[in-house]
Protein backbone atom coordinates (compact mmCIF):
# COMPACT_ATOMS: atom_id res chain seq x y z
CA UNK A 1 0.00 0.00 0.00
CA UNK A 2 1.49 3.50 -1.14
CA UNK A 3 1.36 5.85 1.45
CA UNK A 4 -1.78 7.68 2.17
CA UNK A 5 -3.23 5.55 -1.04
CA UNK A 6 -6.08 3.08 0.88
CA UNK A 7 -8.75 0.48 -0.42
CA UNK A 8 -11.74 0.19 1.29
CA UNK A 9 -10.26 -2.96 2.39
CA UNK A 10 -7.97 -1.45 4.60
CA UNK A 11 -10.37 0.74 6.27
CA UNK A 12 -12.22 -2.44 6.83
CA UNK A 13 -9.47 -3.69 8.28
CA UNK A 14 -8.86 -1.37 10.23
CA UNK A 15 -12.21 -0.66 11.73
CA UNK A 16 -12.00 -4.42 12.58
CA UNK A 17 -8.90 -4.10 14.23
CA UNK A 18 -10.00 -1.06 16.49
CA UNK A 19 -13.78 -2.49 17.20
CA UNK A 20 -14.44 -6.36 16.19
CA UNK A 21 -18.47 -5.92 16.41
CA UNK A 22 -18.54 -2.84 14.19
CA UNK A 23 -21.09 -2.25 11.70
CA UNK A 24 -18.99 -3.18 8.63
CA UNK A 25 -22.06 -3.43 6.48
CA UNK A 26 -22.75 0.55 6.93
CA UNK A 27 -19.29 1.20 6.16
CA UNK A 28 -19.36 -0.90 2.90
CA UNK A 29 -22.49 1.17 1.65
CA UNK A 30 -21.38 4.26 2.38
CA UNK A 31 -18.04 3.65 0.75
CA UNK A 32 -20.47 2.02 -2.43
CA UNK A 33 -22.49 5.72 -2.71
CA UNK A 34 -19.35 7.82 -2.41
CA UNK A 35 -17.40 5.66 -4.99
CA UNK A 36 -20.16 5.67 -7.64
CA UNK A 37 -20.78 9.17 -6.67
CA UNK A 38 -17.21 10.50 -7.00
CA UNK A 39 -16.26 8.40 -10.00
CA UNK A 40 -14.01 9.54 -12.67
CA UNK A 41 -13.50 12.96 -10.53
CA UNK A 42 -10.02 13.52 -9.58
CA UNK A 43 -8.04 15.86 -6.74
CA UNK A 44 -5.57 18.06 -7.64
CA UNK A 45 -2.91 15.78 -6.98
CA UNK A 46 -4.12 12.97 -9.91
CA UNK A 47 -5.49 10.91 -7.32
CA UNK A 48 -9.20 9.58 -7.72
CA UNK A 49 -11.56 11.61 -5.29
CA UNK A 50 -12.30 9.11 -3.45
CA UNK A 51 -8.77 9.00 -1.75
CA UNK A 52 -10.10 12.28 -0.02
CA UNK A 53 -13.22 10.67 1.95
CA UNK A 54 -11.30 7.28 2.43
CA UNK A 55 -8.27 9.19 4.09
CA UNK A 56 -10.84 10.82 6.21
CA UNK A 57 -12.44 7.96 7.11
CA UNK A 58 -9.03 6.64 8.35
CA UNK A 59 -8.11 9.55 10.65
CA UNK A 60 -11.58 9.27 12.33
CA UNK A 61 -11.34 5.49 12.54
CA UNK A 62 -8.06 5.97 14.53
CA UNK A 63 -9.61 8.01 16.94
CA UNK A 64 -11.90 5.06 17.09
CA UNK A 65 -14.88 7.37 15.84
CA UNK A 66 -17.97 4.78 15.88
CA UNK A 67 -19.55 3.50 12.82
CA UNK A 68 -21.98 6.46 12.12
CA UNK A 69 -19.30 8.82 11.76
CA UNK A 70 -16.99 7.18 9.91
CA UNK A 71 -20.50 6.66 7.25
CA UNK A 72 -21.02 10.24 7.19
CA UNK A 73 -16.94 10.96 7.03
CA UNK A 74 -17.21 8.68 3.61
CA UNK A 75 -19.86 10.73 2.37
CA UNK A 76 -18.90 14.50 3.54
CA UNK A 77 -18.18 15.81 -0.01
CA UNK A 78 -21.15 13.99 -2.08
CA UNK A 79 -23.97 16.51 -1.73
CA UNK A 80 -21.61 19.23 -2.54
CA UNK A 81 -19.43 18.00 -4.83
CA UNK A 82 -21.87 15.24 -7.07
CA UNK A 83 -25.21 14.65 -8.20
CA UNK A 84 -25.93 12.86 -5.33
CA UNK A 85 -28.50 14.85 -2.82
CA UNK A 86 -28.40 15.17 0.62
CA UNK A 87 -32.46 13.66 0.49
CA UNK A 88 -30.75 10.82 -0.89
CA UNK A 89 -28.49 10.50 1.78
CA UNK A 90 -31.23 10.80 4.19
CA UNK A 91 -33.30 8.34 2.54
CA UNK A 92 -30.32 5.29 2.35
CA UNK A 93 -28.50 6.26 5.80
CA UNK A 94 -31.45 8.15 7.84
CA UNK A 95 -31.53 11.51 9.69
CA UNK A 96 -28.25 11.39 12.32
CA UNK A 97 -25.62 10.71 9.26
CA UNK A 98 -27.09 12.76 6.69
CA UNK A 99 -27.73 15.61 9.84
CA UNK A 100 -23.70 15.33 10.06
CA UNK A 101 -23.11 15.48 6.22
CA UNK A 102 -25.31 18.54 6.08
CA UNK A 103 -23.29 20.42 8.94
CA UNK A 104 -20.29 19.39 6.84
CA UNK A 105 -21.62 20.72 3.77
CA UNK A 106 -22.47 24.24 5.23
CA UNK A 107 -18.64 24.80 6.40
CA UNK A 108 -17.95 24.58 2.71
CA UNK A 109 -20.70 27.04 1.76
CA UNK A 110 -19.01 29.33 3.45
CA UNK A 111 -17.17 31.95 0.82
CA UNK A 112 -14.26 34.07 1.67
CA UNK A 113 -15.07 37.37 1.80
CA UNK A 114 -12.18 39.09 2.92
CA UNK A 115 -10.49 38.51 6.04
CA UNK A 116 -12.78 39.82 8.45
CA UNK A 117 -16.19 38.32 6.45
CA UNK A 118 -14.42 35.20 6.95
CA UNK A 119 -12.92 34.95 10.38
CA UNK A 120 -16.91 35.93 11.45
CA UNK A 121 -18.22 33.32 9.73
CA UNK A 122 -16.04 30.77 10.72
CA UNK A 123 -16.07 32.24 14.14
CA UNK A 124 -19.64 31.34 13.96
CA UNK A 125 -19.94 28.49 12.37
CA UNK A 126 -18.12 26.60 14.70
CA UNK A 127 -19.76 27.39 17.32
CA UNK A 128 -23.07 26.30 15.90
CA UNK A 129 -21.04 23.04 15.47
CA UNK A 130 -21.50 23.01 19.31
CA UNK A 131 -24.78 21.70 18.20
CA UNK A 132 -23.44 18.07 17.03
CA UNK A 133 -19.66 18.14 18.05
CA UNK A 134 -19.14 15.44 16.07
CA UNK A 135 -19.10 17.94 12.69
CA UNK A 136 -16.44 19.41 13.85
CA UNK A 137 -14.06 16.18 14.55
CA UNK A 138 -15.01 15.11 10.76
CA UNK A 139 -14.08 18.53 9.99
CA UNK A 140 -10.99 18.30 10.95
CA UNK A 141 -9.92 14.94 10.06
CA UNK A 142 -10.91 16.20 6.47
CA UNK A 143 -9.01 19.24 7.33
CA UNK A 144 -5.94 17.09 8.01
CA UNK A 145 -6.22 15.03 4.74
CA UNK A 146 -5.92 18.42 2.76
CA UNK A 147 -3.28 19.77 4.58
CA UNK A 148 -1.24 16.59 3.87
CA UNK A 149 -2.40 17.29 0.35
CA UNK A 150 -1.27 20.81 0.03
CA UNK A 151 2.13 20.14 -2.46
CA UNK A 152 -0.59 19.98 -5.22
CA UNK A 153 -2.28 22.67 -4.56
CA UNK A 154 -1.17 26.48 -5.81
CA UNK A 155 1.66 28.18 -2.86
CA UNK A 156 -0.50 30.76 -2.66
CA UNK A 157 -3.88 29.05 -1.20
CA UNK A 158 -1.83 26.32 0.18
CA UNK A 159 -0.35 28.66 2.16
CA UNK A 160 -3.87 30.48 3.60
CA UNK A 161 -4.62 27.03 3.92
CA UNK A 162 -2.08 25.91 6.23
CA UNK A 163 -2.31 29.61 7.78
CA UNK A 164 -6.03 29.39 8.64
CA UNK A 165 -5.18 25.62 10.28
CA UNK A 166 -2.60 26.79 12.18
CA UNK A 167 -4.82 29.91 13.44
CA UNK A 168 -8.01 28.60 14.11
CA UNK A 169 -8.16 24.79 13.56
CA UNK A 170 -5.82 23.86 16.01
CA UNK A 171 -6.30 25.55 18.65
CA UNK A 172 -9.79 24.90 18.87
CA UNK A 173 -9.08 21.24 18.51
CA UNK A 174 -6.45 21.84 21.55
CA UNK A 175 -9.61 23.76 23.46
CA UNK A 176 -11.59 20.62 22.79
CA UNK A 177 -9.01 18.54 24.33
CA UNK A 178 -7.99 16.40 20.66
CA UNK A 179 -4.61 16.88 21.68
CA UNK A 180 -3.17 14.38 18.87
CA UNK A 181 -5.19 15.96 16.10
CA UNK A 182 -4.28 19.44 17.29
CA UNK A 183 -0.65 18.62 16.68
CA UNK A 184 -0.80 16.38 13.60
CA UNK A 185 -2.32 19.62 11.92
CA UNK A 186 -0.19 21.72 13.45
CA UNK A 187 2.91 19.76 12.24
CA UNK A 188 1.32 19.54 8.57
CA UNK A 189 0.72 23.25 8.70
CA UNK A 190 3.95 24.36 9.96
CA UNK A 191 5.47 22.99 6.99
CA UNK A 192 3.95 25.77 4.77
CA UNK A 193 3.27 28.92 6.92
CA UNK A 194 7.21 28.89 8.19
CA UNK A 195 9.16 26.48 6.20
CA UNK A 196 12.45 27.51 6.86
CA UNK A 197 11.93 27.36 10.82
CA UNK A 198 9.90 23.72 10.23
CA UNK A 199 13.15 22.63 8.41
CA UNK A 200 15.20 23.73 12.09
CA UNK A 201 13.24 22.77 14.36
CA UNK A 202 12.98 18.98 12.20
CA UNK A 203 16.48 18.67 12.35
CA UNK A 204 16.99 20.02 15.64
CA UNK A 205 14.09 16.89 16.98
CA UNK A 206 15.70 14.56 14.29
CA UNK A 207 18.90 14.65 15.87
CA UNK A 208 18.17 14.79 19.29
CA UNK A 209 15.95 11.78 19.08
CA UNK A 210 18.82 9.90 17.75
CA UNK A 211 21.06 10.65 20.27
CA UNK A 212 18.58 10.48 23.19
CA UNK A 213 17.00 7.21 21.62
CA UNK A 214 19.04 4.47 23.11
CA UNK A 215 18.84 5.70 26.68
CA UNK A 216 15.40 6.66 26.93
CA UNK A 217 15.12 2.68 25.67
CA UNK A 218 17.23 1.89 28.71
CA UNK A 219 15.21 4.04 30.88
CA UNK A 220 11.98 2.17 29.71
CA UNK A 221 13.54 -1.15 30.48
CA UNK A 222 14.45 -0.48 33.81
CA UNK A 223 11.14 0.90 34.85
CA UNK A 224 9.46 -2.52 33.97
CA UNK A 225 12.05 -4.45 35.87
CA UNK A 226 11.40 -1.70 39.07
CA UNK A 227 7.53 -2.49 38.84
CA UNK A 228 7.70 -6.11 38.27
CA UNK A 229 10.29 -6.38 41.64
CA UNK A 230 7.10 -4.10 43.14
CA UNK A 231 4.43 -6.35 41.68
CA UNK A 232 2.90 -3.20 40.33
CA UNK A 233 0.98 -3.79 36.89
CA UNK A 234 1.29 -1.92 33.93
CA UNK A 235 -0.60 -1.57 30.95
CA UNK A 236 2.09 0.04 28.08
CA UNK A 237 5.26 1.93 28.90
CA UNK A 238 6.21 3.59 25.60
CA UNK A 239 8.63 6.62 24.79
CA UNK A 240 6.80 9.84 22.95
CA UNK A 241 8.11 12.52 21.25
CA UNK A 242 7.11 16.03 21.11
CA UNK A 243 5.32 17.26 18.01
CA UNK A 244 7.32 19.57 15.78
CA UNK A 245 5.41 22.51 16.15
CA UNK A 246 4.76 22.64 19.95
CA UNK A 247 8.61 21.75 20.30
CA UNK A 248 9.18 25.02 17.78
CA UNK A 249 6.67 27.01 20.19
CA UNK A 250 9.01 25.83 23.12
CA UNK A 251 11.95 26.54 21.46
CA UNK A 252 10.73 30.35 20.95
CA UNK A 253 10.14 30.68 24.80
CA UNK A 254 13.26 29.41 25.98
CA UNK A 255 15.63 31.49 23.15
CA UNK A 256 16.25 28.69 21.40
CA UNK A 257 18.10 26.59 23.80
CA UNK A 258 17.08 22.78 23.37
CA UNK A 259 18.71 21.88 27.00
CA UNK A 260 16.29 23.71 28.63
CA UNK A 261 13.27 21.64 27.41
CA UNK A 262 12.54 18.96 29.60
CA UNK A 263 9.76 17.36 28.03
CA UNK A 264 11.09 17.12 24.35
CA UNK A 265 11.22 12.93 25.22
CA UNK A 266 8.70 11.61 27.84
CA UNK A 267 7.96 8.30 28.73
CA UNK A 268 4.75 7.16 28.91
CA UNK A 269 3.54 5.05 32.01
CA UNK A 270 -0.03 3.29 30.76
CA UNK A 271 -1.64 1.69 34.69
CA UNK A 272 -4.39 0.21 35.16
CA UNK A 273 -5.99 2.20 38.32
CA UNK A 274 -5.24 5.42 39.59
CA UNK A 275 -3.34 3.70 42.46
CA UNK A 276 -0.97 1.71 40.20
CA UNK A 277 0.14 5.59 38.98
CA UNK A 278 0.97 6.83 42.60
CA UNK A 279 2.73 3.64 43.44
CA UNK A 280 4.43 3.64 40.15
CA UNK A 281 5.48 7.26 40.88
CA UNK A 282 6.98 6.59 44.10
CA UNK A 283 8.70 3.72 42.66
CA UNK A 284 10.50 5.68 39.81
CA UNK A 285 11.25 8.34 42.41
CA UNK A 286 13.20 5.52 44.90
CA UNK A 287 14.86 4.43 41.36
CA UNK A 288 16.13 7.94 39.90
CA UNK A 289 15.92 11.56 41.40
CA UNK A 290 13.56 14.19 41.27
CA UNK A 291 14.04 17.38 39.98
CA UNK A 292 12.49 20.06 42.45
CA UNK A 293 9.42 21.54 41.60
CA UNK A 294 9.03 19.65 38.97
CA UNK A 295 6.50 16.93 40.23
CA UNK A 296 2.48 17.61 38.96
CA UNK A 297 -0.35 15.79 39.97
CA UNK A 298 -3.01 16.89 37.36
CA UNK A 299 -5.16 13.28 38.70
CA UNK A 300 -5.91 15.37 41.62
CA UNK A 301 -5.96 18.59 39.91
CA UNK A 302 -6.92 18.01 36.18
CA UNK A 303 -5.80 20.70 33.71
CA UNK A 304 -8.55 23.30 32.98
CA UNK A 305 -9.36 21.45 29.13
CA UNK A 306 -9.90 17.93 31.58
CA UNK A 307 -6.21 16.50 30.84
CA UNK A 308 -5.02 14.33 33.64
CA UNK A 309 -1.83 12.49 34.41
CA UNK A 310 1.22 12.52 37.12
CA UNK A 311 4.31 14.76 35.43
CA UNK A 312 7.64 14.23 37.01
CA UNK A 313 10.91 15.19 36.08
CA UNK A 314 13.87 13.40 36.84
CA UNK A 315 18.15 13.01 36.56
CA UNK A 316 19.50 10.02 34.83
CA UNK A 317 23.20 9.72 33.57
CA UNK A 318 24.86 12.31 35.13
CA UNK A 319 22.86 15.73 34.70
CA UNK A 320 20.28 14.13 31.80
CA UNK A 321 16.89 14.78 32.41
CA UNK A 322 13.68 12.56 31.55
CA UNK A 323 10.11 13.18 32.08
CA UNK A 324 7.97 10.57 32.87
CA UNK A 325 4.19 10.58 32.41
CA UNK A 326 2.07 8.23 34.44
CA UNK A 327 -1.84 8.13 33.44
CA UNK A 328 -4.64 5.03 33.34
CA UNK A 329 -5.89 4.23 29.92
CA UNK A 330 -8.82 6.34 30.24
CA UNK A 331 -6.78 9.14 30.68
CA UNK A 332 -4.57 8.28 28.12
CA UNK A 333 -7.46 8.36 25.60
CA UNK A 334 -9.38 11.76 27.27
CA UNK A 335 -5.82 12.90 26.54
CA UNK A 336 -5.44 11.74 22.50
CA UNK A 337 -8.42 12.11 21.63
CA UNK A 338 -10.68 14.85 23.83
CA UNK A 339 -14.19 15.29 23.32
CA UNK A 340 -13.57 12.70 21.09
CA UNK A 341 -13.09 10.13 23.67
CA UNK A 342 -16.55 10.08 24.30
CA UNK A 343 -17.38 8.81 21.10
CA UNK A 344 -18.36 5.50 23.17
CA UNK A 345 -20.61 6.43 24.99
CA UNK A 346 -22.14 8.97 22.78
CA UNK A 347 -23.28 5.83 20.71
CA UNK A 348 -25.48 5.07 23.48
CA UNK A 349 -26.61 8.03 24.91
CA UNK A 350 -26.81 9.61 21.76
CA UNK A 351 -24.92 12.81 20.85
CA UNK A 352 -26.72 15.26 23.37
CA UNK A 353 -23.89 13.67 25.19
CA UNK A 354 -21.27 15.38 23.04
CA UNK A 355 -23.12 18.68 23.10
CA UNK A 356 -23.48 18.69 26.75
CA UNK A 357 -19.88 17.80 27.46
CA UNK A 358 -18.55 20.12 25.30
CA UNK A 359 -20.91 22.64 27.38
CA UNK A 360 -19.17 21.22 30.54
CA UNK A 361 -15.77 22.09 28.86
CA UNK A 362 -16.60 25.50 28.46
CA UNK A 363 -18.16 26.40 32.05
CA UNK A 364 -16.56 29.67 34.00
CA UNK A 365 -14.76 27.99 36.22
CA UNK A 366 -12.49 27.04 32.80
CA UNK A 367 -12.77 30.44 31.42
CA UNK A 368 -8.48 31.13 32.93
CA UNK A 369 -6.90 28.75 30.51
CA UNK A 370 -9.35 29.93 27.58
CA UNK A 371 -7.89 32.87 28.36
CA UNK A 372 -4.51 32.12 28.08
CA UNK A 373 -4.41 30.73 25.15
CA UNK A 374 -6.43 33.19 23.52
CA UNK A 375 -3.13 35.53 24.62
CA UNK A 376 -1.17 33.31 22.85
CA UNK A 377 -3.10 33.36 19.87
CA UNK A 378 -2.52 37.18 20.31
CA UNK A 379 0.81 37.13 19.44
CA UNK A 380 0.86 34.93 16.55
CA UNK A 381 -1.87 36.97 14.69
CA UNK A 382 -1.23 39.50 12.18
CA UNK A 383 -4.42 41.35 12.15
CA UNK A 384 -4.47 40.82 16.24
CA UNK A 385 -7.15 43.43 17.55
CA UNK A 386 -9.80 42.17 15.19
CA UNK A 387 -9.38 38.30 15.62
CA UNK A 388 -8.94 38.85 19.34
CA UNK A 389 -12.17 40.34 19.67
CA UNK A 390 -13.84 38.23 17.59
CA UNK A 391 -12.26 34.97 19.66
CA UNK A 392 -13.50 36.97 22.72
CA UNK A 393 -17.00 37.37 20.85
CA UNK A 394 -16.66 33.36 20.84
CA UNK A 395 -15.91 32.33 24.26
CA UNK A 396 -18.83 34.90 24.93
CA UNK A 397 -21.50 33.45 22.78
CA UNK A 398 -20.52 29.77 23.72
CA UNK A 399 -21.63 30.94 27.42
CA UNK A 400 -24.56 32.01 26.24
CA UNK A 401 -27.62 30.49 24.84
CA UNK A 402 -27.42 31.23 20.90
CA UNK A 403 -28.81 29.98 18.02
CA UNK A 404 -27.12 29.92 14.34
CA UNK A 405 -29.22 30.43 11.07
CA UNK A 406 -28.01 30.96 7.19
CA UNK A 407 -29.19 33.51 5.19
CA UNK A 408 -29.90 31.93 1.39
CA UNK A 409 -25.95 33.09 0.11
CA UNK A 410 -24.62 31.47 3.38
CA UNK A 411 -24.11 34.10 6.14
CA UNK A 412 -24.18 32.83 9.34
CA UNK A 413 -26.33 34.71 11.65
CA UNK A 414 -26.38 34.20 15.32
CA UNK A 415 -29.44 34.80 17.30
CA UNK A 416 -30.90 34.15 20.80
CA UNK A 417 -32.71 30.85 21.58
CA UNK A 418 -36.50 30.93 20.45
CA UNK A 419 -35.79 34.01 17.92
CA UNK A 420 -38.44 34.08 15.00
CA UNK A 421 -38.15 34.92 11.77
CA UNK A 422 -39.21 38.85 12.44
CA UNK A 423 -35.69 38.81 14.99
CA UNK A 424 -33.73 37.46 11.76
CA UNK A 425 -35.21 40.10 9.27
CA UNK A 426 -34.72 42.82 11.74
CA UNK A 427 -30.90 41.58 12.04
CA UNK A 428 -30.45 41.46 8.65
CA UNK A 429 -31.93 45.56 7.92
CA UNK A 430 -34.47 47.30 9.68
CA UNK A 431 -36.12 48.25 6.16
CA UNK A 432 -36.07 43.97 6.03
CA UNK A 433 -37.58 43.77 8.98
CA UNK A 434 -40.64 46.40 8.95
CA UNK A 435 -41.56 44.96 4.84
CA UNK A 436 -41.49 41.54 5.89
CA UNK A 437 -44.29 39.83 4.96
CA UNK A 438 -43.62 35.82 5.06
CA UNK A 439 -40.51 33.89 5.80
CA UNK A 440 -39.25 30.38 3.92
CA UNK A 441 -36.86 28.28 6.16
CA UNK A 442 -35.36 25.37 4.05
CA UNK A 443 -37.46 26.33 1.33
CA UNK A 444 -40.36 25.92 3.25
CA UNK A 445 -43.34 28.78 4.38
CA UNK A 446 -42.82 29.29 8.16
CA UNK A 447 -45.54 30.87 10.59
CA UNK A 448 -43.76 34.06 11.31
CA UNK A 449 -43.71 33.63 15.07
CA UNK A 450 -42.67 29.86 15.33
CA UNK A 451 -39.06 29.77 16.52
CA UNK A 452 -36.26 28.87 14.16
CA UNK A 453 -33.34 26.29 14.80
CA UNK A 454 -29.72 26.22 14.98
CA UNK A 455 -29.11 25.23 11.03
CA UNK A 456 -32.30 26.64 9.36
CA UNK A 457 -31.72 28.55 5.79
CA UNK A 458 -33.80 31.99 6.42
CA UNK A 459 -35.30 33.24 3.08
CA UNK A 460 -37.46 36.49 4.33
CA UNK A 461 -40.44 37.55 1.69
CA UNK A 462 -41.10 41.48 2.03
CA UNK A 463 -43.73 43.52 0.77
CA UNK A 464 -43.04 47.01 0.01
CA UNK A 465 -45.66 48.47 0.00
CA UNK A 466 -45.82 47.62 3.70
CA UNK A 467 -45.53 50.82 5.47
CA UNK A 468 -45.04 49.56 9.24
CA UNK A 469 -44.22 46.40 11.19
CA UNK A 470 -47.65 45.03 12.76
CA UNK A 471 -47.54 45.73 16.66
CA UNK A 472 -48.05 42.08 17.60
CA UNK A 473 -44.88 40.97 16.42
CA UNK A 474 -44.19 42.43 19.81
CA UNK A 475 -45.98 38.96 21.70
CA UNK A 476 -43.31 36.99 19.90
CA UNK A 477 -39.65 38.61 18.75
CA UNK A 478 -37.13 37.67 21.12
CA UNK A 479 -34.17 40.52 20.76
CA UNK A 480 -34.22 43.51 21.89
CA UNK A 481 -33.27 44.81 18.35
CA UNK A 482 -36.03 43.55 16.72
CA UNK A 483 -38.36 44.91 19.81
CA UNK A 484 -36.98 48.33 19.74
CA UNK A 485 -37.54 48.70 15.90
CA UNK A 486 -41.04 47.64 16.40
CA UNK A 487 -41.95 49.41 19.27
CA UNK A 488 -40.67 52.65 17.24
CA UNK A 489 -42.85 52.26 14.93
CA UNK A 490 -45.92 51.57 17.23
CA UNK A 491 -44.79 54.20 19.46
CA UNK A 492 -44.66 56.45 16.37
CA UNK A 493 -48.41 55.45 15.74
CA UNK A 494 -49.49 55.98 18.83
CA UNK A 495 -48.51 59.48 18.47
CA UNK A 496 -49.88 59.99 15.16
CA UNK A 497 -53.78 58.38 16.15
CA UNK A 498 -53.36 60.62 19.51
CA UNK A 499 -52.95 63.38 17.39
CA UNK A 500 -55.99 62.30 15.52
CA UNK A 501 -57.72 61.78 18.23
CA UNK A 502 -56.86 64.01 20.96
CA UNK A 503 -58.41 67.43 19.75
CA UNK A 504 -61.72 66.18 18.85
CA UNK A 505 -61.61 64.69 22.05
CA UNK A 506 -61.00 67.94 23.40
CA UNK A 507 -63.42 69.57 21.66
CA UNK A 508 -66.12 67.43 22.81
CA UNK A 509 -65.13 67.74 26.57
CA UNK A 510 -65.84 71.44 25.74
MN1 LIG B 1 -13.51 17.21 2.13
Amino acid sequence: MEKGLFTLNDLIAQVKAIRPDADIKLIERAFALADAAHKGQNRMSGEPYIQHPLNTAMILVEMHAPDPVVAAALLHDVPEDTNVTLEEIREKFGDDIAGMVNGISKVGKIKYRGVERYIENLRKMFVAMANDVRVIIIKFADRLHNLQTLDSIPQKKAYRIALESLEIYAPIAGRLGIGEIKGRLEDAAFKYVLPKEYEFTLDLATKATQNKQPAIQKIIDQTKDELVKSGIQFIDIHGRYKHTYSLYRKLLKYGRDVTKIYDFTAIRCILPTTADCYAALGIIHSRWTPLKGRIKDYISQPKPNGYQSLHTTVFYDRGSIVEFQLRTPEMHEAAEFGIAAHWNYDEIKGKKFAANQFKNMLDAEKEIEWINQLAVMQNTIKDKEEFLNSLEELKLDVFRDRIFVYTPKGDVIDLPEESTPIDFAYHIHTDIGNTTSAAKVNGVIHPLDQPLRSGDIVEIVTNKSRKEPNPDWLKFAKTRHAKSKIRQYARAGLASWIKGVLPSAIKKKK
